[in-house]
């Protein structure tokens, strides 16, 4: 359940709700808004006492609404934060005002090859460097990621550049090292459901891109998030990266309405990546247009030097080129739907 304080409500009133639910048994969540302080009950209690306790919770005078909350998340949901949340990575916000763009190659390959990459995407105005080190392969004979010496460079390359680094964490063994050179942490939409991983990652308080999985729904992505949520990290975005349908011209169906539904449903921020989507380079300008203008706060985006050349997701990878061409085009959608192109190229965090 979720308990609605009335406006004004004192530190006093509100602590006493969350004491008459931790006596009752469940675990009590603040979310300090603008206007209202909202507390969701975390737990399971049996109906008839979790009613009594609706009931004498909604007597007391400080409390405005008791919400039963029959969505199989909370934290997540907009019931309990009606603010949107702003991720804060260096000196920039994702879920705010600002569209933000991270790009680079889907697999570090080289020192050369992501450095030349890194210098191309910044200078167009991506805000972030994307580029895996632990690559989840459909194939264990495919090229597999270049593991730590891949995180190394990307070290390398946030130094040189400025840029902040989002890179996956496949294996909670590697969590430590992976957060130490990341400034977000990608969970693939093949780790979705490791609940183990999202559990370690929600007892960290790094910035989570947690990528929808391939044929999940949008409630257990959201449930996902919750996992991280619960164990404290609320900096936590959601990524639709494209679901499983029947459809084979396209890599995956990229699902734009799932990019507004969880506009709706929750609070968090929504980023969307339109190279897995689609799995052709040409589709990504055109779906990128698409994404902004349906609300995403981000995009996340494969660039390669060489395309034809990649390890990794070259048919889907623009080139510098073809990437610079994006960002003049996303300009004029992000302002028709009242946003800026943020375009920061980690110049104020270089
Ligand atoms: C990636 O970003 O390179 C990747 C493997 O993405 P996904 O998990 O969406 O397939
Ligand atoms: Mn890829």
């Amino acid at each position: 359940m979720i308990v609605v304080m009335r406006p004004g409500a004192s530190e006093e009133q509100i602590q006493e709700v969350c004491q008459r639910l931790e006596a009752a048994g469940y675990k009590a969540a603040i979310s300090r808004g603008v206007e209202r302080v909202v507390v969701g009950a975390i737990g399971i209690l049996d109906e008839p006492t979790r009613q009594m306790l609706m009931e004498q919770l909604l007597v007391l005078p400080f409390v405005e609404q008791v919400i039963r909350v029959t969505k199989p998340y909370k934290l997540v949901s907009s019931d309990w934060k009606k603010e949107r949340t702003k991720v804060a990575v260096r000196d920039f916000l994702i879920g705010g005002d600002e569209v933000i763009v991270m790009a680079g190659p889907c697999a570090v390959e080289s020192r050369e090859q992501l450095l030349q990459t890194a210098y191309a995407v910044k200078e167009a105005g991506a805000d972030v460097l994307r580029g895996g080190a632990y690559k989840p392969r459909t194939s264990p004979h495919s090229f597999q990621g270049l593991g730590e010496v891949g995180l190394e460079l990307l070290r390398e390359a946030s130094e040189i550049t400025g840029l902040p680094i989002i890179t996956e964490v496949l294996d909670v063994r590697d969590l430590e090292r992976v957060i130490s050179v990341a400034d977000i942490i990608q969970v693939g939409a093949r780790s979705m459901q490791n609940f183990a991983l999202l559990r370690e990652l929600g007892k960290t308080d790094k910035p989570v891109l947690l990528k929808r999985g391939i044929s999940a729904t949008i409630e257990e992505w959201l449930q996902a998030a919750e996992y991280i949520m619960l164990e404290g990290n609320i900096n936590v975005m959601l990524c639709e990266r494209g679901i499983r349908t029947f459809e084979t011209y396209t890599r995956n169906t990229l699902d734009l309405s799932a990019v507004a539904a969880a506009k709706e449903l929750t609070h968090l921020p929504i980023i969307v990546d339109p190279s897995h989507a689609t799995g052709r380079w040409s589709l990504v300008t055109p779906l990128s247009l698409a994404a902004v203008a349906a609300g995403a706060d981000g995009l996340l985006i494969e660039v390669h030097p060489e395309p034809s050349k990649a390890l990794s997701d070259g048919p889907q990878s623009l080139t510098p080129e073809r990437f610079a061409a994006l960002m003049e085009k996303l300009e004029p959608i992000a302002e028709a739907v009242e946003r800026k192109l943020r375009k920061g190229g980690g110049v104020k965090g270089a």
